[in-house]
């Protein structure tokens, strides 16, 4: 009984001179940056503390101490970025920016029909892989080089900018030389080596989150691109894993939220790979725009079912271009927009 008391006095105790200790602190070093470094130094110095559940609020606090660790990311320091792929394709402005097109790049015609059937809709850029990031080694790795080179003809034919995975430190160089932005694909968030390349990529860089990241490894992972010198990043929520396997992940709309209000870089959703079904995708994309997502990242295919990758979550082109219309009423309600393209860039 007598050890109970003294063991709740000295809990006590220790829990205000943390908090005594913590507003001390903060009170000296007024700034946010002599702030973060703070903050930064007392997770590294303590870090048995995270587990430990010792203090009442530590877990907040903790928290807090990591997002101001991404001194680059963290709203703090700017207020929404921009991130422009082409002439007129700009992410986290008032128009809300839609990327479609198939999981995987399979010949100039596939890529051609869908660049064709969406170039006047409000779709704003083309997506395609070349550099599949495969569960099976055995299933289709993707086109490679030779994709990169219908993607790069199709963009120049319509206009298109187009989205591709990379998936590697070597394929940065020629991807980059064809592409307008670099995806980053769930498998590959925390390859920090990767990341640090693409801060000298000198392109923008879609950032998908990984399969079971934390918001906070998410930052995080974009705070390393951006600390190597490339401040053009899209974060993109594409579903984490969960126990229920109805839909292939769960699409975080919490996380694009949050995100929206912790960092200023935009932030799209992918519909296609967090649902893993296409009677999902429509509901999902609305629901996105709804809670601020700044754009969609969504798969179609000239038909869906002989896609060679993630066939059930594949659009058609003429649901694709159903859906982006319903999304018109949605964006106009939380003050964004979306428009068609303008006809007049197509080249013969
Ligand atoms: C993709 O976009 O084709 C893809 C593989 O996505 P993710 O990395 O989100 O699984
Ligand atoms: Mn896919």
């Amino acid at each position: 009984m007598f050890c109970g008391f003294c063991f709740f006095v000295l809990l006590l105790i220790c829990s205000l001179w943390h908090t005594l200790q913590a507003g001390f602190t903060d009170f000296i070093f007024g700034s946010d940056i002599l702030r973060s470094n703070r903050r930064v130094m007392t997770t590294n110095f303590c870090p048995e503390y995270s587990h430990s559940g010792f203090f009442f609020d530590f877990h907040t606090y903790k928290q807090h101490f990591a997002m101001n660790n991404a001194k680059l990311a963290a709203k703090s320091n700017q207020q929404q970025s921009l991130v422009q792929i082409s002439d007129n394709v700009t992410f986290g402005a008032e128009e809300i920016i839609i990327i479609g097109g198939p999981c995987a790049v399979e010949s100039y015609e596939q890529m051609e029909t869908v660049a064709e059937k969406l170039y006047t809709s409000p779709v704003k850029a083309l997506r395609g892989g070349v550099y599949k990031p495969r569960t099976s080694p055995y299933a289709f790795q993707g086109m490679g080089e030779t994709g990169l080179k219908v993607l790069a003809e199709v963009k120049d034919k319509y206009n298109l900018p187009v989205v591709t995975e990379v998936m590697a430190i070597s394929q940065i160089e020629v991807i980059a030389a064809h592409a307008d932005m670099l995806q980053v694909g769930s498998r590959n968030m925390q390859n920090f080596d990767l990341l640090k390349e693409l801060g000298r990529a000198g392109k923008p860089i879609l950032l998908k989150r990984g399969l079971a990241a934390t918001i906070e490894e998410f930052v995080m992972a974009a705070e390393y691109i951006l600390s190597h010198g490339n401040s053009d990043v899209v974060l993109c929520e594409r579903g984490i894993r969960s126990f229920d396997n109805y839909t292939r992940n769960v699409l975080d709309l919490g996380a694009v939220a949050a995100l929206k209000q912790i960092t200023h870089l935009p932030v799209i959703v992918d519909p296609s790979h967090a649902a893993g079904r296409r009677e999902l995708i429509a509901p999902l994309s609305r629901a996105a725009i709804a809670c601020g997502a700044d754009g969609l990242i969504i798969e179609c295919h000239p038909v869906p079912e002989k896609s060679v990758s993630d066939a059930q979550q594949a659009l058609s082109l003429e649901e694709m271009i159903d859906l982006v219309y319903t999304l018109v009423p949605v964006a106009f309600s939380v003050g964004r927009k979306i428009s068609n393209r303008k006809v007049l860039s197509r080249k013969c």
